[in-house]
């Protein structure tokens, strides 16, 4: 029996994938901790992990659901969370992982600070990463802007002060690089296919491509019209009570069937009276609705786009980060949607009905689909961990 513990961020998308493979890892007998945040405790739980709350040492910086985005976008922004989350945590995870003795730590490849303490204490290591895997080559179709370096370079004497806080504890880094990169040598769970994954032959068979670990249906959604839209910009920025708006008022007068869920932040009485062929809701059963829908109007978040392509849902694509645009650019170049780039009455009319009258769209999205479907999965997932486990 191994012994594993999991890092994460608060964000559903980077908990998500991992909940398939920590129960396969527990159906499978081995002991598994996960390091979260109060507000993924059930889930956590309900997979048949051990939680370890991180919310009462992160004293100094709070990471809250809204700052995740900034998180690997603003360098200087992740280095001092990284730096405080990994001090403010250091002492009782070295004494928890000291007692532990894990065979292996997984880290969401944002969660650094748990790749962090595996260097620190010589434990081996497996990066879970929930985006695109990041290299030279991968790293020119995500399009990183130029702000996103201007920032960077701006920032570096703060960066290196807050890796001189990492070091004076003992951690073994000389850059914020060593951290934050994940060079060939990383052992590397990827929720993707090598099929979507941008120049996946550029990475070393350390690299394992397992498809998206898709939940089960957990409803069933009626359709009530010939077209089901679907509409979501994720959990995270959903804020956008203009252009929910904005969708009402387009496909009122349309015979589509609309199922659009906003998030908690904005009060579902700014919606007042619905038209009949569009209900809105805070979250839904994505994946129920997803079986049914004919096109999905998304923020391209990694995973509702994988969820997307899983059931051959083409997409209208409004993506808001940079990753983002990076996940966007790759479903148009597999031509299995077609990014929005104006929120106007005409624009967003004439992109769902070409999407919904041009058979290639649902066609692309079908075969990237079923390239997800030949992926190892969440069983693959558990054997690359366990294989980093009994080689250590
Ligand atoms: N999700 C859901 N119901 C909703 C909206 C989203 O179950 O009403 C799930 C969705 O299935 C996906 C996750 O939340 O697994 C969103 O992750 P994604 O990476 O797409 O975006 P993020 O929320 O991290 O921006």
């Amino acid at each position: 029996m191994s012994k594993i513990v999991f890092f994460c961020i608060p964000a559903h998308g980077h908990t998500n994938p991992t909940l398939g493979v920590v129960k396969e890892l527990v159906g499978r007998g081995h002991q598994v901790w996960y390091y979260s945040y109060n507000m993924m405790r059930e889930k956590i739980e309900s997979a048949g992990a051990v939680f370890v709350s991180c919310d009462d040492y992160d004293m100094e910086q709070k990471l809250a659901p809204e700052d995740a985005p900034r998180v690997g976008k603003d360098l200087a922004f992740s280095t001092k969370i990284l730096v405080d989350t990994t001090l403010a945590l250091d002492d009782q995870v070295c004494i928890d992982m000291e007692q532990m003795k894990p065979d292996c730590i997984v880290a969401d490849s944002m969660a650094v600070w748990g790749k962090a303490v595996a260097m620190k204490l010589g434990i081996p290591f497996v990066s879970s990463t929930t985006t695109f895997a990041f290299n030279q080559y991968s790293a020119k179709v995500m399009k990183q802007s130029v702000g996103d370096l201007f920032k960077m370079m701006f920032s570096m004497p703060k960066i290196s002060k807050d890796i001189k806080r990492l070091q004076d504890k003992g951690y073994p880094v000389k850059s914020v690089l060593d951290i934050i990169q994940n060079d060939d040598n990383t052992h590397t769970v990827v929720y993707t296919s090598p099929e979507f994954q941008p120049c996946s032959e550029t990475f070393s068979d350390k690299y394992a491509f397992v498809g998206p670990s898709i939940r089960p249906a957990e409803s069933e959604i009626e359709k009530t019209k010939d077209k089901l839209v679907y509409i979501s910009m994720g959990t995270v920025n959903n804020d956008m009570l203009s252009l929910y708006k904005q969708f009402i008022a387009v496909f009122a007068k349309t015979d589509y069937q609309v199922i659009m869920s906003v998030g908690s932040l904005v009060p579902m009485e700014k919606f007042g009276e619905m038209p009949e062929n569009i209900s809105v809701f805070p979250s839904v059963d994505q994946i129920a609705v997803l079986q049914k829908a004919d096109v999905f109007i998304s923020h391209c978040g990694m995973n509702s786009v994988n969820e997307s392509l899983y059931f051959s849902v083409p997409l209208i694509m409004l993506p808001q980060t940079p990753e983002q645009g990076g996940v966007a650019t790759r479903v148009s170049l597999l031509g299995a949607g077609i990014k929005l780039e104006k929120t106007d009455a005409e624009s967003i009319l004439d992109a769902v009905k070409n999407v919904l009258t041009t058979d290639s769209y649902k066609e692309n999205a079908a075969a990237i689909g079923d390239g997800f479907k030949r992926c190892s999965g969440a069983k693959g997932a558990a054997d690359k961990i366990l294989s980093v486990c009994e080689n250590k």
